[in-house]
């Protein structure tokens, strides 16, 4: 359930009209709904309150501070992938031994970074890393809490791109092989093994993905405990999806529930590293129409925004949802809806039936809260959006819109060239 809905013809995020936002903000916005974040974080922290857990917030699917901060004051941590994701974290005031680091390219400076900042674990994703690990970790006079995140090889059934737990893929270390580097993890000084991890993917729509690897990479906690490890930590990442079109995805309740079936007698505090499912559907894309541009073949809505602004569709093909912000009565038409940038890849829908729009009509990108903004990019030269963060009756600009010097932030023309 969200907070964005019609009053009166009139799209509304909570108490705030859309159109508002879009007059004294401009276009492209993102729009975020507070209530929705807090109701999201909620019903899946609580899903699991039978057990000792921690829900990790992926802040790759949105990393503004204000939804951070929003996360912390519920008393979430974070799963970060880089110094910047730290950096961020820190800023928003997460406490340090909340935050899981992975990702399968840590530099040092950022396992250096995360070392002195006392995280709670390096999710390790290599042979390599755990070795380059230890060297930090001895250098600093420290011992660093770890656990393995292990490829269990279970096809989530997604999208290839954001397939992550099959062999074929690069993340984790081969179950096969994760006892034998499990026990190299135990044999070095400057480490503590302290957790089992993985993660299979994105946008899954059923459970039982979840519950293959879960019983999968279980069996590690109690072999790694006869190897007197002390295993405190079962990390299972994240993936849940959300409706964007007809998707069914199991409600968070019974995604616990299966999992607290599965775990069924194994001490652990449980790791969740959910982003989509907490975001997706709390922001959206607002765009205004520029253009309608119709040939014999096909009609084209050009709109303001695009794959600079949300690159899902572009990138996966993904479906998202268009509405208008005023409902308009009258013809339907079947159009594309496209950004400026040049390349035909730049397209929001293909043939999607929609009210017959206007230049100057705005439009709703739905479920653009997750991998919206944090995806985004200056191509084309285009400023980054603005973010705005909604809370009842108010509004608060929560990232500015980029201006023409941001885009240039740098950048230098040598002397030679002057
Ligand atoms: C991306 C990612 C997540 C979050 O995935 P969602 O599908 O957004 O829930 C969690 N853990 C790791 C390691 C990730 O890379």
């Amino acid at each position: 359930m969200d907070y964005f809905e019609y009053r009166s013809g009139e799209l509304f995020a909570e108490g705030v009209p859309i159109r508002r936002i879009a007059r004294e903000v401009g276009t492209p916005a993102y729009v975020y709904s507070l209530a929705t974040l807090r109701r999201h974080f909620r019903v899946f922290d609580q899903a699991f309150a039978q057990l000792s857990h921690l829900v990790c917030f992926s802040m790759k699917a949105n990393s503004n501070l204000a939804v951070l901060r929003a996360f912390v004051k519920e008393g979430g941590g974070f799963d970060i992938v880089s110094a910047g994701e730290l950096f961020r974290a820190l800023k928003a005031g997460a406490e340090p031994k909340k935050i899981v680091f992975s990702g399968v390219g840590k530099k040092k400076q950022e396992i250096e970074y995360a070392l002195s900042a006392g995280i709670l674990m390096f999710n390790v994703e290599s042979e390599q890393e755990l070795a380059l690990l230890n060297e930090i970790a001895r250098g600093a006079g420290k011992k660093a809490p770890i656990s393995l995140r292990v490829n269990p090889d279970v096809d989530p059934k997604t999208h290839p791109y954001i397939s992550t737990g099959m062999k074929k893929n690069k993340f984790g270390i081969d179950v096969q092989r994760s006892l034998e580097v499990y026990k190299r993890a135990l044999s070095f000084s400057h480490l503590e093994v302290v957790g089992v991890d993985c993660h299979i993917g994105s946008q899954l729509t059923t459970i039982p993905p979840f519950v293959d690897a879960l019983s999968r990479v279980k069996v590690f906690v109690e072999a790694l405990r006869k190897e007197g490890a002390c295993i405190r930590y079962l990390d299972l990442g994240g993936g849940l999806g959300i409706r964007y079109k007809d998707e069914e995805p199991p409600h968070p309740e019974e995604y616990a529930g299966a999992l607290i079936q599965g775990l069924e007698g194994l001490d652990v505090t449980l790791i969740l590293e959910p982003g989509r499912v907490i975001v997706g559907n709390a922001g959206i894309l607002v765009t205004e129409v520029l253009y309608l541009k119709e040939t014999d073949e096909k009609k084209f809505v050009v709109v303001d925004g695009g794959m600079n602004d949300l690159i899902r569709p572009a990138l996966y093909g993904s479906y998202q949802g268009i509405r208008p912000v005023v409902e308009r009565k009258g013809e339907m038409i079947v159009a594309d809806v496209v950004g400026p940038i040049c390349e035909s890849g730049d397209f929001f829908a293909k043939d999607r039936q929609i009210p017959r729009p206007q230049p100057g009509d705005l439009l709703a990108v739905m479920s653009a809260g997750a991998y919206g903004f944090t995806m985004s990019s200056n191509y084309n030269s285009h400023p980054k959006a603005a973010e705005v963060l909604v809370d009842g009756e108010n509004f608060d600009v929560v990232r500015a819109r980029e201006n023409l010097e941001d885009l240039i932030k740098g950048e230098v023309i040598p002397p030679a060239l002057q």
